[in-house]
């Protein structure tokens, strides 16, 4: 019986010993021929899907082809450099992501060590990525049984700040690597990315099927169909995008807020101010609130209208819910909004934190007025791009405001879609069943237009 327990006892000794961060990470690298990988080059097909473009809160995001993949990894700048070629998927169209997509729509994103981490970390969840980080940060182990399988689980913290898991398989290549990223609607967001199928591309292994979620769907599948180690791969840095506000007066007490991709409109009361759309993020709503504070000063901003839950529509909201307005938004949005307002952000912990939301929603119209200014707010029925969409209407001023249904080319001469989108000809329908008689339209993305020219872009005019 004592000989019994001393065996045993040294039978755990030594799978303890033998199973040690670096003893993992040592196999995994030479198993993945990653010891002297400096770059990797590779390419595929499969299709892709856009974070936070669903049709409406509970869907999944919406899902395109993705024609071509096309990817550089430079380990020691570190870089990366991503192209991505997307054609509709969705027939008829349904949610954002810049459906409905005519032809085909190229994408290039370049990331850097000096990258924020929601984008950086696409370097570091690579599995050769993850194994360089790994050794870079003395990665600590954890054995971990998921669906009866065995891993070796190695965790680093980048930047010490980030959390990244790697499960490492019998096999002693990466099977699975997840992290979290701030993101502006979800807070800690977490990203996990299955690489399986590995094969042998001139000494080193590369997984042939990737597939990511993100915030719980997925946002890739792909079918690695090429790769190629320590090609030489040089990426230049993007020079950063300076966050400009301008502004334009539209009427008496109603100003464009521009200056970026996404527009906001702010809307004099008697005794307080509405804005129209807080978009992409905190640092924009900041931007955004101290150009309306100038233009309208001494008033509170007491609304703040949510066009759609699209994440680049409603990234900003939280900094207008810190500066004390309320919500208004389709009552689709509520339940979500309640939801994502309580999910943890200790990534990046921004102004609103735990403050209470004051959300008023609205089914198909609401009125906001003060007895002279009015603006009315009306869902725009049988929206392809989203549920729950709406639009400001001023009708004393004749101004419409609308998001993503009509963004005007970028000068009046470019040949307009044939056939016309399907969400601008929707709009049209939807202002026609209202009888709103209005002139000029403030566009959430794009410049300045007008009645002419919607009319002219549908073909009606
Ligand atoms: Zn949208």
């Amino acid at each position: 019986m004592l000989k019994l327990v001393v065996i045993a006892l040294s039978f755990v000794v030594l799978v303890g010993c033998s199973a040690s961060p670096q003893g993992v990470l040592a196999d995994a690298t030479k198993a993945m021929g990653a010891e002297n990988l400096k770059s990797v080059e590779y390419s595929a097909t499969g299709f892709s899907y856009a974070l936070g473009q669903s049709p409406n809160p509970n869907a999944p995001w919406p899902k395109f082809n993705v024609k071509s993949y096309t990817r550089a990894v430079n380990f020691e700048a570190p870089a990366s450099r991503q192209t991505l070629v997307r054609t509709q998927f969705e027939n008829p169209p349904h949610g954002g992501g810049n459906q409905p997509i005519v032809g085909e729509n190229s994408a290039t994103v370049v990331v850097t060590g000096s990258s924020p981490w929601a984008a950086q970390s696409d370097i570091w969840i690579t599995p050769h990525g993850f194994l360089k980080g790994a050794a870079a940060n003395n990665a600590t182990l954890a054995s971990q049984t998921v669906d009866g399988k065995q891993y070796n689980v190695l965790t680093f913290m980048a930047q010490g700040k980030y959390k990244v898991n790697g499960y490492v398989n019998a096999d002693n290549v990466i099977e699975k690597v997840e992290t979290w990223v701030d993101n502006p609607v979800l807070g800690d967001m977490a990203v996990e990315t299955t690489y399986s199928d590995y094969k042998d591309f001139g000494g080193v292994k590369f997984p042939t099927k990737i597939m990511q979620t993100q915030g719980g769907y997925p946002v890739l599948d792909l079918t690695v169909n090429e790769a190629k180690a320590n090609t030489e791969v040089k990426i230049e840095a993007p020079a950063p995008a300076a966050a400009t506000v301008k502004s334009e007066k539209v009427a008496d007490g109603v100003y464009f807020i521009t200056g970026g991709t996404h527009n906001s409109v702010a809307v004099e009361f008697s005794d307080h101010i509405a804005v129209v759309e807080g978009p992409q993020s905190e640092a924009r709503s900041v931007a955004v609130i101290a150009e309306v504070k100038k233009l309208i000063p001494g008033k509170p901003i007491k609304y703040l209208i949510n066009t759609h839950h699209h994440f680049d529509h409603s990234g900003g909201i939280r900094t207008f819910v810190a500066e004390g307005a309320t919500l208004v938004t389709n009552e689709i949005n509520k339940p979500y909004y309640e939801k994502t307002f309580g999910m943890p952000r200790t990534l990046a912990p921004d102004k609103m934190g735990s403050k209470a939301a004051m959300i008023e929603a609205l089914a198909d119209k609401k009125v906001l007025t003060d007895g002279k200014r009015t603006v009315e707010l009306h869902l725009v029925q049988g929206s392809a791009h989203n549920d729950g969409i709406i639009m400001a209407y001023l009708p004393k001023e004749r101004i419409l405001v609308e998001a993503d249904l009509f963004t005007p080319p970028a000068t009046p001469t470019t040949p307009r879609l044939n056939p016309p989108s399907p969400f601008a000809t929707n709009l049209a329908e939807n202002v026609q069943r209202l009888k709103l008689d209005y002139q000029t339209i403030l566009p959430l993305h794009g410049r300045k237009s007008n009645r002419a020219e919607f009319m002219k872009w549908i073909g009606r005019g």
